[in-house]
C-alpha cells in the first residue's frame, strides 16, 4: 500500500517514495533551548513522533536527526531583534550555557512523558560550528554570499526559485518578513550566514572563522548539520507551517546552492495549537508547558491523546475544557482496554486473517496523510467487535499503540486497589534485569512471587504491564 502525504512543495497529497528502498531520511527543525518547550511546540514533536512511528509501521528504517538550536537564533526569524539564548540568560542571571543545557534537558524529559521517541540523531548547533564554517565556504565558493559591515550574508537574488516553497510573491514575502531594515542588505531578506558584527557587544558564544570572531545565523545550522548526517538529498523535512516562508525558504537556497541540486523530496508541516484564536507562543509570555497541565491534574498522555484527535494539518483550539473532554475519552478507552485485558483467556486461537485485515485497514488510515482520527476508528472497532476473541483485541491493540504510543495496555492504578506499586515496578525491573542476563531461573521465580502477590505480568513488545489476578 503506498504511504500518500501532503508536500507542502507541490501542495498536494503525494504518494511517498523514498530515495532509497526501505530506509527514510527525516530532519526535524528542533527546539530553542531558552525557556521550555510550550504545549504549541510540543504539539509539533507529538505529529512529527506520530509520522515518524507511522512510516516505521509500514515497514520503513527511519533515521531521525533533530537540531537543537543552542545559538544564534534572534527573536524575529528574520536576523532582527535580540539574541533568544541571551534573554534566556538575562531573566535567570545564569550563564548562556547554562540556559541551553537545562532547557534541553527539560525538553527531552517533556518528550520522554509524551511518548515521543528520541531521534537517532540529536545534534547540537554548537557542536557544529566548524561544520557550518565549512557549508558557508562552499556558498562562498559559488558566490551566493557578500560581506557587509563584517557579517557574511547570502544573496537571495542569485538563487534560482527563491520562493518555491512559500509560493508568496515576493512583494507578500518582504512584507512578512520585515521588521526592520537592515541597511547592510542587498535585498531586505538576504540573510545572515556568520554574524561578527553583532549589535551584542556581550555576545559570550563566539567563536573563530574565516571572516573573524563570531557566531552562525540561525538558518544555517540546519543545513549543514542535515547534509552532515543525511546527506544531501533528503527524504522529509518537517516543522511549524511558520518555518515555511523564511526558515525553510533559506534552508533551500543554502542547500540546494551549495549542492547545486534538489534537496528535499517531501516538506511535511504541522499547523498551530491556538488559544482564544491566537497562536500559542513564547514571545508572547503566558504560555503553558506540559508541567502546567500536570498540576491541573492532567497527564501528559491525556495531552498526546488530546492532540492525536485532530489531524495535523488543521489549527487545533486549546481550552482545559477541551482537553478535559479528551482526558474523560481516553479514560474511558484504557477501561474498556483494562476490561478486555482483564478478561483475556491465554488460550484463545488467534485467527490470522482477522488480525491482517484490521492492521490493513489501520494502515489504510495512517497512510493517507496522517488521518489518525480515522485511525482511532478502527480501534475502537476492534473493540466492540465481537467476532474477535479477547486474545486477538489485545494483540491488535498493541500493535495500534506501536503508532498511537498512548500506553494502552497499561493497566490504571485506580483498579489496583492496595497494591504496593513501588514493589512490583521494582521487582518487574528486577525481572527485567535477569530476561536481560539470560538468568531465567531468577525472572521465573520472581514471576512467581509476583503471581503469590496476586499481580499477573503480561510481556509486551513495548515492554511489562501488570494486572490484579
Ligand atoms: P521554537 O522552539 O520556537 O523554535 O519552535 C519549535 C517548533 O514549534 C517549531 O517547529 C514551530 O513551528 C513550532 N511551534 C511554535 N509555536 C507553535 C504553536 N503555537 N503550535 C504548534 N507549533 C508551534
Ligand atoms: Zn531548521
Amino acid at each position: 500500500m503506498s504511504f500518500n502525504i501532503y508536500n507542502t512543495l507541490t501542495r498536494d497529497k503525494d504518494e511517498f517514495i523514498p530515495l532509497k528502498e526501505g530506509k527514510i531520511g527525516m530532519y526535524t527543525c528542533g527546539p530553542t533551548v531558552y525557556n521550555y518547550a510550550h504545549i504549541g511546540n510540543l504539539r509539533m514533536y507529538i505529529f512529527e513522533d506520530t509520522l515518524r512511528r507511522s512510516l516505521e509501521y509500514s515497514g520503513y528504517k527511519v533515521k531521525h536527526v533533530m537540531n537543537v538550536t543552542d545559538v544564534g537564533h534572534l527573536e524575529s526569524d528574520t536576523d532582527e531583534g535580540e539574541d533568544k539564548m541571551a534573554l534566556g540568560a538575562k531573566r535567570e542571571n545564569k550563564t548562556v550555557w547554562e540556559i541551553a543545557r537545562f532547557y534541553e534537558d527539560a525538553f527531552f524529559e517533556d518528550c520522554e512523558r509524551l511518548n515521543i521517541k528520541r531521534p537517532t540523531v540529536v545534534c547540537r548547533a554548537t557542536d557544529h560550528i566548524q561544520d557550518m564554517i565549512d557549508f558557508i565556504q562552499r556558498l562562498k565558493e559559488k558566490g551566493y554570499t557578500y560581506i557587509a559591515n563584517g557579517n557574511v550574508y547570502f544573496e537571495i537574488d542569485k538563487f534560482k526559485n527563491y520562493n518555491k516553497l512559500a509560493n508568496l510573491n515576493m512583494d507578500e514575502l518582504e512584507a512578512g518578513a520585515r521588521i526592520e531594515v537592515d541597511k547592510n542588505k542587498k535585498n531586505p531578506m538576504d540573510f545572515v550566514l556568520w554574524f561578527t558584527n553583532s549589535k551584542f557587544s556581550n555576545q559570550i558564544m563566539q567563536w573563530d572563522s574565516p571572516w573573524g570572531k563570531g557566531f552562525p545565523g540561525w538558518h544555517i545550522e540546519c543545513s549543514a548539520m542535515s547534509s552532515k548526517y543525511l546527506g544531501d538529498r533528503i527524504d522529509i523535512h518537517c516543522g511549524g507551517v511558520d518555518h515555511i516562508p523564511i526558515h525553510h525558504t533559506n534552508e533551500i537556497a543554502q542547500s540546494e546552492g551549495a549542492s547545486g541540486h534538489k534537496w528535499v523530496n517531501y516538506w511535511i508541516h504541522g499547523e498551530f495549537l491556538v488559544v482564544d484564536g491566537g497562536k500559542m507562543s513564547k514571545s508572547s509570555g503566558g504560555f503553558l508547558t506540559l508541567s502546567k497541565l500536570i498540576e491541573e491534574g492532567f497527564s501528559p498522555l491525556d495531552y498526546r491523546y488530546f492532540c492525536l484527535q485532530s489531524r495535523y494539518r488543521k489549527q487545533l483550539m486549546f481550552s482545559y475544557e477541551n482537553l478535559s473532554d479528551a482526558q474523560n475519552a481516553y479514560k474511558k478507552l484504557k477501561k474498556r482496554i483494562a476490561a478486555i485485558v482483564n478478561d483475556m483467556d491465554e488460550n484463545d486461537t488467534v485467527n490470522d486473517a482477522s488480525i491482517n485485515a484490521y492492521k490493513q485497514k489501520f494502515l489504510e488510515q495512517i497512510s493517507d496523510d496522517l488521518n489518525i482520527p480515522n485511525a482511532f476508528t478502527v480501534l475502537s472497532d476492534v473493540i466492540k467487535d465481537n467476532s474477535l476473541n479477547n486474545m486477538e483485541k489485545v494483540i491488535l491493540i498493541e500493535d495500534f499503540d506501536l503508532v498511537l504510543s498512548l500506553d494502552l495496555l497499561m493497566i490504571e492504578t485506580e483498579s489496583t486497589g492496595d497494591v504496593d506499586e513501588e514493589l512490583v515496578n521494582q521487582l518487574i525491573n528486577e525481572r527485567n534485569q535477569a530476561r536481560k542476563d539470560k538468568n531465567w531461573a531468577g525472572a521465573d521465580e520472581i514471576r512467581n512471587r509476583l503471581l503469590e502477590m496476586n499481580i499477573e505480568l503480561l510481556d509486551t513488545k513495548e515492554g511489562t504491564t501488570w494486572k490484579v489476578k
